[in-house]
């Protein structure tokens, strides 16, 4: 074991603040990664806050980040694809059974016995694992990622949750060129849809709540932005979309959207209101449409998203800080006042 500094919640109601945890020295499999970047998720806040108490319950002291990018500091004996001096990434998971048809198939992200990058049970040390608000973290090679030189590495660290939470839909419901697709809502992920779709070709129509939005969804790829208040902007586009990711965490109306789909046509959530959703089934019946779901996504098609975010350039638009603003960027991501996404500057956690 080794010490290294972090920041930590040591229960639900108080800020985050330095500490020290403990490490494994790297195994023969592991990669201890120094983390330059950590991008801050909403589900950090949530779990600071316990605030999905019901399916899984914060263990405290809690280190979040789960949008982590780095650099190699050492590698275990049988490591093969990394080496020290290499970029490398850390998404939302860190260990699976590998055995099970989940595991087989690449989705990793569905095995029942995944362990989460925070607030998980450590195999290794005991306690829970713990995220990327730190120096550095010890990661088994298959649960690693590899980063494109070009991509800035400030701004890539969120695509490691946001941009494969918005990629993986956008592929598996085969959004390509000539394919219609709206992204509902213009915050951290809403922000990567509209990029992600934008560079696999689609015609893609971005929905605000805010006209003041509408501008920078233009800059961010949309080729339209409807004002979703706006009830004649949306009856134009009624029976006409491919394909829609919502990515809205409020409460919202779901069927002025599925009311949007062609025949055949998908709204997959990316976001997830605290109220349920009240579909009408007429807004199903009609078309042949398909209401689904979807989170975050397995290594392969993590790797896959980052090599495509590489190869058009693709980071999330970040606001940089240093650790030590972490608890006044969490009251802006509640008024959702940042654009889009808070990456936190690792440095700054050296002089704690
Ligand atoms: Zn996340
Ligand atoms: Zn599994």
């Amino acid at each position: 074991m080794y010490k290294t500094k972090a920041y930590a919640a040591p229960s639900a109601i108080a800020p985050l603040a330095a500490t020290t945890i403990s490490r494994r020295e790297p195994t023969d499999r592991d990669v201890q990664v120094e983390i330059l970047f950590c991008g801050i998720c909403h589900s950090d806040l949530h779990s600071v806050r316990n605030e999905w108490s019901e399916f899984m319950a914060t263990t405290y002291p809690i280190v979040p980040g789960h949008e982590i990018l780095g650099r190699v500091t050492k590698v275990g004996a049988a490591v093969t694809r990394f080496k020290p001096g290499d970029r490398a990434a850390v998404g939302c998971l860190i260990d699976s059974d590998r055995t099970c048809p989940q595991c087989k198939a690449g989705l990793e992200n569905f095995c029942p016995n995944l362990t989460l990058t925070f607030n998980s049970p450590d195999k290794h040390l005991g306690g829970v694992t713990y995220g990327g608000y730190s120096d550095s973290i010890v990661v088994d090679e298959r649960f690693v990622l590899r980063v494109p030189a070009n991509l800035d590495p400030a701004g890539a660290a969120p695509l490691l949750c946001a941009g494969i939470t918005t990629y993986s839909p956008l592929r598996r419901w085969g959004v390509t060129k000539g394919k219609k697709v709206g992204i509902v809502g213009l915050g951290g992920l809403g922000h990567m849809g509209v990029k992600i779709a934008h560079a696999l070709g689609a015609h893609v129509v971005a929905f605000t709540t805010s006209p003041g939005k509408k501008e920078d969804a233009l800059r961010l790829g949309a080729d339209e932005v409807v004002v979703s208040r706006n009830t004649d902007e949306m009856q134009k586009h009624a029976n006409s979309f491919d394909f829609i990711l919502d990515a809205v965490s409020a409460n919202h109306d779901i069927n002025a959207y599925l009311n949007l789909l062609g025949i055949d046509g998908n709204l997959a959530l990316v976001g997830a209101p605290a109220k349920p959703f009240a579909v009408s089934a007429f807004s199903l019946l009609m078309g042949r449409r398909c209401l689904s779901g979807s989170n975050i996504g397995g290594l392969p098609e993590t790797q896959e998203m980052l090599d495509f975010c590489g190869a058009h350039n693709i980071t999330a638009d970040v606001e940089i800080i240093p650790i030590q603003k972490v608890n006044e960027a969490y009251e802006r991501l509640l008024k959702a006042d940042v654009k889009y996404r808070f990456s936190i500057d690792m440095a700054s956690l050296k002089s704690e």
